[in-house]
Formats: structure tokens, C-alpha cells, sequence
């Protein structure tokens, strides 16, 4: 039996192919896939493709359209073996990294991927990211998928969703996982890095988490910023947490108007999250004194987190109803490998 993959087409960059007689850029119909790319025929898998009506450039994604593709993923999730999701590359880690977290017990392969340049131009990388992706998404090892896991694959490399981050907007080499191995490298022979892939308790039923709170600010810390700007983000109505991207190991100003006012949104139940500014590396706070206060009045680490994962676990942690007693011990744990 091949494997059965779904290809997902939200929108972006992939999807696009240029009129060649007047050069304008146009969606691409995925329905005729298999025509006009006849390499796909090739690959020992069935696929089937659904499309998002209206594809979008994924500087408008949003929590709506996460639920779209989670719930798309729980309809087909008994019939298909793998999913392949074309996503615009801009926001792609964001999405990627909260479908991680809306598919709990994941036991499939749900591979992102995009490209830099449309999939109807001439020197496009979007056919090796799509062919490579769809064969990801098809390993098997005794009959069950090798990936089981949320994973975004761009230019010949697997990484975990929830690691990743855009950091070029030319490059074909486009993202980067700081802070963990490849998953999966693509010469020659695609390497399976066998001993860094996610392994799930394979027994449990998935759970598709669709509430995801998006009561939150994302504060990156500068020098010069002051106690109004502060004051403006902490007092937004109906805050409920806050991703505060702090300097080096976790660290900011040791100002009393600073930790005062975070002690005084804590107090009023907002989550106050710390990760660094830097790509790679971790938080750690109490190494210097700049970071000491912070674990005094109950900021919780994101370690190694990216920002894209920390927003997303935030959002559904939020949205999970976690208890406030548990809330810090729970956010510091990893849920879907996101952490170190
Ligand atoms: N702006 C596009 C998007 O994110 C860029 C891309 O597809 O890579 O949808």
C-alpha cells in the first residue's frame, strides 16, 4: 500500500506561477497539480490535494486560520498518512509552531513548506521543497510514518516547527533552527536524524486544541524604552499574558519603574513570559543581576524558545485554560519538544 498524502494549499509565494507573456504572478490551480508537475507522479505515494478558498499571503495569517488547518488535518487524519502544508514563508514558523500545539498526540507527519520564488518561475525552489516535503511526509518504517511530528521543510532540511525561524528574505536557505538539530537532511539520500525526531506516546487519541487566546503583547525591550510605553502594553484591557524579549541570558534594566510595573501586572494575574532577543541560546535568569529581579517576582523562563513558539504556547495555553497555580510549571515544561 503507498502511503496517502494530503497537500494543503494555503497561499504564499509556492502557489504562484507568472504569466509569461506579461510576467504578472497568479495563483497556481492545484487542482491540475499532478499535470503540471509530472515529477509528483513519480514519487511512490497517492496524493490528494485541498485548497484554502480564497489562499492567502501569509502576512494575514491569523488564529482563524489555524483553526482551518487543524480542522482540515482532523477531518482527513484517519485516511491519509502524511500532510504536506504549502504556507506563504513569511509567518510560516508562527503557524507551524501553534499547529504543534493544537495537534496533541500528533502521530503523523504534518510537513510546512514554501518557497522564495513562485513555483511557474525558472529558477524556482519550490519544486524541490514540494517534492522533497511530500516524500518526508511519506517515510515509513513497518508500515507507520518515520515523522510524527509538526516539521517545516526548506531548502534540503527538515526542522522542528516549533525550533524555527525566518531569518532571510532572499535566501534560499530561508530558515534556521538555533537551538535544535535537523530532523531530517536532503543530499544524495535523505539522512534521517533518527535520534532527534519527537516521539509520541503512540496509543493516545488526537486532540485537536482549536481555542488559542489571543489576549496577549509581545514587549522586545531597547534601550531608551520608557515607563509609557510600558504602562501602554501592560494596561491593555483583558491582558492576560505578556512575551517580554529581553537582552543576552535573559536580562533588562534593573529600573524600579520597570519591575514595578511588571510586579503590578503579575499581581493582577498576567503571565509574563522571558525570552532572549538573541537567535540562539537560552535564558537564565538569575545568572546576573539584571535578570535576578525578574525570577523574584514570579517571571516564567522560555529557555531556548523561539518568540514564534513562545506567542503560540502562550496563546494556547491561555486558551487551554491552564490554572494559575499551574500556569508557570506547565509553560516552563515542553510540551511538543519546543524547549530544551
Ligand atoms: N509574502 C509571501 C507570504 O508569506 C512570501 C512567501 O510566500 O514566501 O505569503
Amino acid at each position: 500500500m503507498k502511503p496517502k498524502i494530503l497537500l494543503i494549499y494555503t497561499g504564499g509565494t509556492i502557489g504562484m506561477i507568472k504569466d509569461p507573456e506579461t510576467g504578472v504572478l497568479r495563483a497556481f490551480d492545484f487542482d491540475n497539480l499532478l499535470i503540471k508537475i509530472p515529477e509528483l507522479k513519480l514519487l511512490a505515494c497517492d496524493i490528494e490535494t485541498v485548497s484554502f478558498k480564497e489562499p492567502i499571503d501569509s502576512s494575514n495569517m491569523n488564529p482563524s486560520y489555524w483553526v482551518q488547518i487543524a480542522e482540515i488535518i482532523e477531518k482527513h487524519y484517519q485516511s491519509f498518512d502524511g500532510f504536506v502544508i504549502l504556507h506563504g514563508s513569511d509567518t510560516m514558523s508562527y503557524t507551524a509552531s501553534a499547529l504543534s500545539f493544537m495537534l496533541e498526540n500528533l502521530t503523523k507527519p504534518v510537513v510546512f513548506t514554501g518557497s522564495q520564488l513562485p513555483i511557474g518561475d525558472l529558477r524556482t525552489d519550490a519544486k524541490e521543497n514540494l517534492i522533497t516535503s511530500i516524500q518526508v511526509a511519506s517515510l515509513q518504517k513497518r508500515d507507520k510514518p518515520v515523522i510524527k511530528e509538526v516539521g517545516l521543510y526548506f531548502e534540503y532540511k527538515l526542522y522542528r516547527a516549533n525550533r524555527t525561524t525566518k531569518i532571510n528574505a532572499e535566501h534560499f536557505e530561508a530558515f534556521s533552527s538555533p537551538n535544535y538539530q535537523d530532523l531530517v537532511e536532503s543530499g544524495v539520500h535523505l539522512r534521517v536524524n533518527e535520534e532527534f525526531l519527537w516521539k509520541p506516546n503512540s496509543r493516545r487519541k488526537l486532540k485537536v486544541h482549536k481555542h488559542m487566546d489571543d489576549n496577549i503583547v509581545l514587549i522586545k525591550l531597547f534601550p531608551g524604552i520608557n515607563i509609557s510605553t510600558i504602562e501602554c502594553m501592560l494596561n491593555r484591557p483583558n491582558l492576560k499574558g505578556a512575551i517580554l524579549e529581553t537582552y543576552g541570558a535573559g536580562n533588562c534594566t534593573t529600573e524600579r519603574w520597570f519591575i514595578d510595573a511588571l510586579k503590578k501586572a503579575i499581581s493582577k494575574g498576567v503571565h509574563i513570559i522571558n525570552v532572549t532577543q538573541c537567535s540562539g541560546g537560552s535564558v537564565l535568569m538569575g545568572q546576573y543581576e539584571t535578570s535576578t529581579q525578574l525570577k523574584k517576582i514570579g517571571v516564567i523562563s522560555g529557555e531556548d524558545m523561539t518568540t514564534e513558539a513562545a506567542i503560540c504556547k502562550l496563546m494556547y495555553m491561555l486558551g487551554s485554560k491552564i490554572s494559575d497555580t499551574d500556569f508557570k510549571s506547565v509553560y516552563e515544561t515542553p510540551l511538543r519538544g519546543e524547549m530544551s
